[in-house]
């Protein structure tokens, strides 16, 4: 690609002409096709485990390397679970990143629990000083995103939910593939979802819950999985056993056909990750002198990326044109998902979490606005790219590099 070359958006020839969507996930190979196939023949709908249910539950716990992966109909709802399985009640609070996407914590407005947003370090995630700033007597809990897939710093997060007494909840769904110093994440907290919605291990819709502890398995499933899976696999001398019927009040199963897509999707695990780490390799060599952007992948000594999408960070202070402006000229070479999110942002102004009294039909007020330096500085200077990695994906690495070669080239100062 010559650097000489005009920008398509002042007239010149576009970096990359591909036909769109430029990213489809999961990609639909025909053993994909099958195993759905397969699954409609099998059962639409299981009411226990003894099926497809079970093999994803099995398959995405190995995945994991936890003991107890439980499914639910998707990230959110799991997420409500956890909350409701942390105990927490109206007069609760639980410390959540102010920068996530809004599922991570809207849950817990749900049920009236205060939400208490905590500040991002460089890679948009908080840290143990960051919750601490938030810490109030009425804090039980920590949710913490490994947001864009680079993990949290978890040793120093394990210590300060320990030495303060409070639940440490995982929101894994960007970071599937994603450890901390060795460690997979979803493996240091007491519960950790995994949204599998159209993330890195994807059932379509769906959700997985993970634990390594008995009595949070058995109470996931009591609040997803009543009646028949409940009655086998809860123990009966348990305090809560007599709700096994009835469950908590809501039915939160993922379908049968989701879960082949996942079954699928996590047989295929070991390449999906082969694939992607390959194409972040490329981008990271292909943008390693670029003055204007860089890829936001912490340290290997600090841990491995979760494969969900690849971030960058815009040096403003080495650009002509203003981030918004950058993504534009991308987006006008041909690559389209060049992108500044919208829908993960700063949530902490949402009126929801003003919203204190879940019984209340309605109470309209704004959350008082605080001071967040590191969501606002992380959140100005994001984009994101696909990491694509499956069949086919070739001439789309290649021309988003282009395009972000190119664009950088004429902007840069
Ligand atoms: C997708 C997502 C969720 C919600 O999961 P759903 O399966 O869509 O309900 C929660 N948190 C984060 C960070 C997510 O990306």
């Amino acid at each position: 690609m010559t650097t000489t070359s005009p920008l398509a958006a002042h007239g010149g020839t576009k970096a990359l002409d591909l036909p769109q969507p430029h990213y489809q996930w999961p990609a639909v190979t025909p053993e994909l096709d099958d195993a759905v196939r397969a699954q409609l023949h099998r059962s639409l709908s299981d009411r226990d485990a003894s099926g497809v249910i079970g093999e994803f539950e099995a398959a995405f716990a190995r995945f994991v390397g936890a003991p107890h992966a439980v499914s639910f109909a998707s990230g959110t709802s799991a997420i409500h679970a956890m909350s409701r399985i942390a105990g927490l009640r109206p007069g609760d609070a639980v410390l959540a990143p102010a920068y996530t996407f809004f599922a991570t914590a809207t849950p817990f407005a749900y049920d009236g629990i205060e939400v208490r947003f905590a500040d991002a370090d460089r890679y948009g995630n908080v840290t143990a000083a960051t919750l601490a700033e938030k810490l109030t007597p009425a804090v039980r809990a920590v949710i913490v995103t490994h947001v864009w897939g680079n993990p949290c710093p978890m040793d120093e997060i394990v210590d300060f939910c320990r030495t303060n007494d409070l639940v440490l909840l995982e929101d894994c769904s960007h970071a599937h593939f994603a450890s901390w110093k060795g460690r997979r994440v979803g493996t240091f907290g007491d519960m950790a979802v995994f949204s599998t919605n159209q993330k890195a291990i994807t059932t379509g819709e769906g959700g997985v819950l993970i634990t390594g502890n008995d009595r949070y398995r058995e109470l996931a499933l009591l609040f997803g999985h009543y009646n028949k899976r409940c009655q086998k696999e809860i123990d009966p001398s348990s305090e809560y056993y007599p709700y096994a019927f009835t469950g908590m009040g809501l039915k939160h199963r993922i379908t049968t056909l989701g879960a082949a897509i996942g079954v699928h999707q996590l047989d295929n695990a070991v390449d999906i990750e082969r694939r992607r780490r390959a194409v972040l390799a490329r981008f990271a060599a292909g943008l390693a002198d670029n003055p204007v952007i860089a890829p936001a992948v912490v340290p290997e000594a600090d841990g491995q990326h979760g494969l969900y999408v690849l971030g960058l960070r815009f040096n403003p202070e080495n650009a002509s044109v203003s981030r918004d402006e950058f993504v534009a000229l991308c987006q006008a070479e041909g690559a389209a998902e060049v992108d500044a999110p919208g829908s993960t942002r700063d949530i902490s102004p949402e009126p929801l979490f003003a919203r204190r009294d879940p019984f209340a039909p309605w109470v309209p007020s704004t959350p008082p606005t605080t001071e967040l330096p590191g969501v606002a500085r992380f959140a100005d200077t994001f984009i994101k790219i696909p990491l694509w990695g499956y069949e086919g994906d070739e001439p789309l690495v290649a021309g988003y590099l282009d395009a972000l070669a190119k664009v950088s080239a004429v902007v840069a100062r």
